[in-house]
């Protein structure tokens, strides 16, 4: 089991290893304040696959315990399923001394994230991630949020969670459609950061060495959120992608994934840099063939025009001008403010 330490607005654990979903209920007895309850917020994939042993191991810690499924997929993660939880939450007189227990996936944890930011004004939280992206992205950092119809995350809020507790096994589960989500922000990672990823990467399949692997995405992470906790500066770095990633998704009505997405806005902010001059060729060749080992897309279908449009949404938008993230070496990006008529110059060049 490997242990990371982040010490954002308040510190707390993540825990990588495998078999830590029996030891849930002996960790929550364990957090500082005694937490009497615990709500587990999961989705209709995970539950009848996790919820069970997760119960299990609250109850025999003496931890009573309730739980919300709502229908998995992007399309739960709005207002409606928000409300429905936070009023289901007031129903069982959840109180301050109780714990949200986010099960799950990135949706889930953004999700029940936000209802622990909210409700009562804010109560305690634990992230228990089963897909690999959760894992080494959105689980940590404290970052929640729902969507609303004129974009993804345009309603959260930075809020920490008290511990991680990520359990290696739970990704048997996944399809391999759902693990190259995840491998996407991987290479992300790689991207913005570290060559020695990127050459792990190329080297051996992520799944043999997966502790490895997220634990090193998980340190880079901690080391950007505790240098930003609030995404004033480097904490930008990890939206690479992301401005091209989301336009994709939201203009797919969500029918491509996140990773997906993520993965062919890379590689357009890739090639237009390339093509601008700011990065040599082998950082391009090198994540489209990273991309094409683990499964991921690297062209869109949707125009210029179209994923424009998707961009003018997205909120590292502000006015005229947006922060995109290019890489400049193998293993290295840098945030770059540009007005929102360059990024257009920026889609063209990477969609030739
Ligand atoms: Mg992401």
């Amino acid at each position: 089991m490997t242990q990371v330490t982040v010490s954002a607005s308040k510190a707390y654990e993540v825990q990588i290893g495998t078999a830590l979903l029996d030891t849930v209920g002996e960790q929550v007895k364990k957090l500082e304040g005694k937490v009497q309850r615990v709500a587990v917020i999961t989705d209709s994939n995970v539950a009848p696959l996790y919820l069970p042993r997760v119960e299990t191991s609250l109850k025999n810690a003496g931890i009573a315990t309730i739980s919300y499924v709502f229908p998995a997929g992007e399309e739960s993660k709005n207002g409606e399923t928000y409300l429905s939880i936070v009023e289901w939450l007031a129903s069982q007189e959840l109180t301050r001394n109780a714990c949200i227990l986010a099960l799950g996936g990135g949706v889930v944890g953004d999700l029940a994230g936000f209802v622990a930011a909210t409700y009562l004004r804010g109560i305690a939280f634990i992230q228990v991630p089963t897909t690999l992206l959760a894992a080494v992205d959105s689980s940590v950092g404290g970052k929640t949020a729902i969507d609303l119809e004129a974009g993804k995350n345009l309603v959260g809020a930075f809020y920490q969670p008290r511990l991680v507790l990520c359990d290696l096994d739970t990704f048997d589960t996944l399809s391999p459609a759902v693990f190259a989500d995840g491998c996407a922000e991987v290479i992300k990672y790689g991207m913005i950061r570290s060559a020695n990823l990127l050459a792990d990467l190329k080297g051996t399949h992520i799944k043999n060495q997966l502790e490895e692997v997220v634990a090193q995405c998980v340190g880079m992470k901690r080391d950007i959120v505790e240098a930003d906790e609030f995404e004033q500066g480097e904490r930008k770095l990890l939206n690479f992608g992301h401005t091209l990633g989301h336009a994709i998704e939201k203009q797919s009505k969500y029918s491509v994934s996140h990773g997906k997405a993520v993965a062919i806005g890379m590689v357009l902010i890739t090639k237009a840099a390339v093509k601008q001059g700011v990065c040599p060729e082998e950082c391009l060749t090198l994540l489209e063939s990273l991309l094409e080992k683990y499964e991921l897309p690297s062209n869109t279908v949707f125009s210029i025009e179209e994923l424009f449009d998707g961009a003018m949404a997205d909120k590292k938008r502000s006015g005229d001008s947006i922060d995109i993230v290019i890489p400049v070496a193998v293993g290295k990006s840098e945030i770059k403010r540009i007005d929102m008529e360059k990024l257009k110059h920026w889609i063209e060049m990477g969609k030739q």
